[in-house]
């Protein structure tokens, strides 16, 4: 069990906080937030921070996805199934060519909230605070859509409750039976245009077959373990939501199992990076191109100075042209100050770009050649390359360009859906996947 007794916090710059505009609201909702129970507990955090470490030093891989931005509104049944689904397809493709297992964390249940680059949004002649995510306001252009309402922080914690009931109910009733997902993977190949990926399908189905004749129990396999995590950046949220457990007397998140802090918050005196030096939770962040490597290594030693393995995982997000500049040096810093991190490749902040009929996109192939030089330099340092997180969805969106249905410019109208970045769909994921699988195997 966890207690609720409020905690304290040092009184440090915070960037990308809403400003509510009515404090009592504000003080209300925190107040029911800091009674609420816990949306993950103390125990599996451990054990996912446990499988962390397992991957940074290689036995294991990681497979973070999910949206960009979760909203209230597509938080329902099918869509969640849909995106489990598409982590569970992804990861079956990535086991198979890491052979290690993989350790599957969804960006879901919590990542409601999102940085942005200026504080307010123009249209036309009317400028309104910006949207920063269903947790503070809602996307509609209207003052009162937009206007920060802290009755949303409960309206996040009750939907990432019933998010995460559903992802335990299908990862652990069934639903995850690795004979299931192979067959959902044979729907994949069988797509004339994912004919390149037949190959390593016919192995998986081989090697399917051959755990089949030597009596390996599927009945045993039929639960999976799928994480939740998201970007702590709105501390309204975190830390009333904070808990201290009472077996251990530590300090965890309880609204996700793993957080990160993003690239626009991880001041090394700022209160983002404080309050994850704050908690037990396996927690991430996320490294441009612009880093300086002391600044990483100086944020290093703040989040995980007694370097317990799996504590930190650095999100690496460089862009695909600048990979090979950019990472390098921070690698080599983070491994000659001796620390052991997990290093995992974001391949989609760093590929944004907006395409010729004015949509915020990403090319698959420019995703694809991040993930390979991300291995590429990792091989070359001799550091472990741990694990990639990207943004996906269940769903035939048509937000990223390129892939083996070769969406274009012109379809990009089709089906985008998204309310702030561009995810790859359902085909694109599994595609990922395997391209990823071939790079794995070849490791
Ligand atoms: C994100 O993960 O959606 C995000 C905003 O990333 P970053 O902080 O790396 O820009
Ligand atoms: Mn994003």
């Amino acid at each position: 069990m966890t207690s609720n007794a409020p905690l304290s916090w040092p009184d440090l710059p915070a960037k990308q906080q809403p400003t509510w505009p009515d404090r009592q609201a504000l003080n209300d909702a925190t107040q029911s937030l800091s009674v609420l129970p816990p949306l993950v507990f103390a125990g599996e955090c451990d054990i996912l921070r446990q499988r962390l470490a397992e991957a940074a030093r290689g036995e294991a891989f990681v497979l973070m996805g999910g949206d960009c931005a979760e909203t209230f509104a597509a938080a329902t049944a099918d869509n969640i199934r849909d995106r489990i689904k598409t982590i569970l397809q992804m990861a079956a493709v990535l086991t198979y060519g890491a052979s290690t297992p993989v350790v599957k964390v969804g960006r879901i249940a919590g990542q409601f909230a999102k940085p942005r680059s200026k504080d307010t949004e123009t249209r036309g002649e009317t400028t309104l605070p910006a949207y920063r995510g269903d947790l503070v306001n809602d996307f509609a252009f209207t003052l009162e859509a937009r206007n920060p309402n802290p009755e949303r922080l409960l309206q996040a914690y009750h939907t990432s409750s019933a998010t995460l009931n559903l992802v335990r109910a299908f990862t652990q009733g069934g639903f995850a039976d690795l004979r299931f997902v192979h067959e959902w993977n044979r729907g994949f190949i069988a797509n004339s245009a994912n004919a390149r990926y037949e190959r390593m399908a016919g192995d998986i189905d081989k090697a399917m077959r051959f755990m089949a004749a030597c009596g390996v129990d599927f009945e045993e396999m039929r639960r999976v373990d799928v994480w939740a995590s998201h970007e702590a950046l709105v501390l309204d949220y975190e830390r009333p939501l904070t808990r201290i457990d009472s077996r251990t007397g530590s300090r965890y998140a309880t609204s996700g199992h793993f957080v990160w802090i993003g690239e626009r918050t991880r001041d090394l005196d700022g209160a983002h990076i404080d309050y994850i030096s704050r908690v037990t939770n396996p927690v991430g962040i996320k490294v441009g191109p612009s880093a300086d490597p002391a600044e990483i290594v100086e944020l290093a030693r703040r989040v995980d100075p007694d370097r317990i393995p799996g504590r930190l995982t650095l999100i690496t997000r460089m862009g695909a042209d600048t990979i090979h500049a950019a990472l390098p040096p921070i690698v080599k810093g983070v491994s000659d100050a001796g620390l052991e991190v997990t290093w995992v490749c974001d391949p989609m902040h760093g590929n944004t770009f907006e395409s010729s009929t004015g949509y915020k996109t990403r090319r698959f192939e420019d995703i694809v050649e991040e993930v390979r030089g991300f291995f590429e330099v990792h091989h070359a340092l001799g550091t472990i390359p741990g694990g990639i997180h990207v943004e996906l969805t269940g769903n035939d969106v048509t937000e990223c360009l390129g892939g083996a249905m070769h969406v274009e410019d012109r379809d990009l109208e089709l089906r985008y859906e998204t309310l702030c970045d561009p995810r790859l769909n359902h085909q694109q994921s599994l595609e990922l996947a395997f391209v990823v699988a071939e790079m794995l195997q070849s490791r």
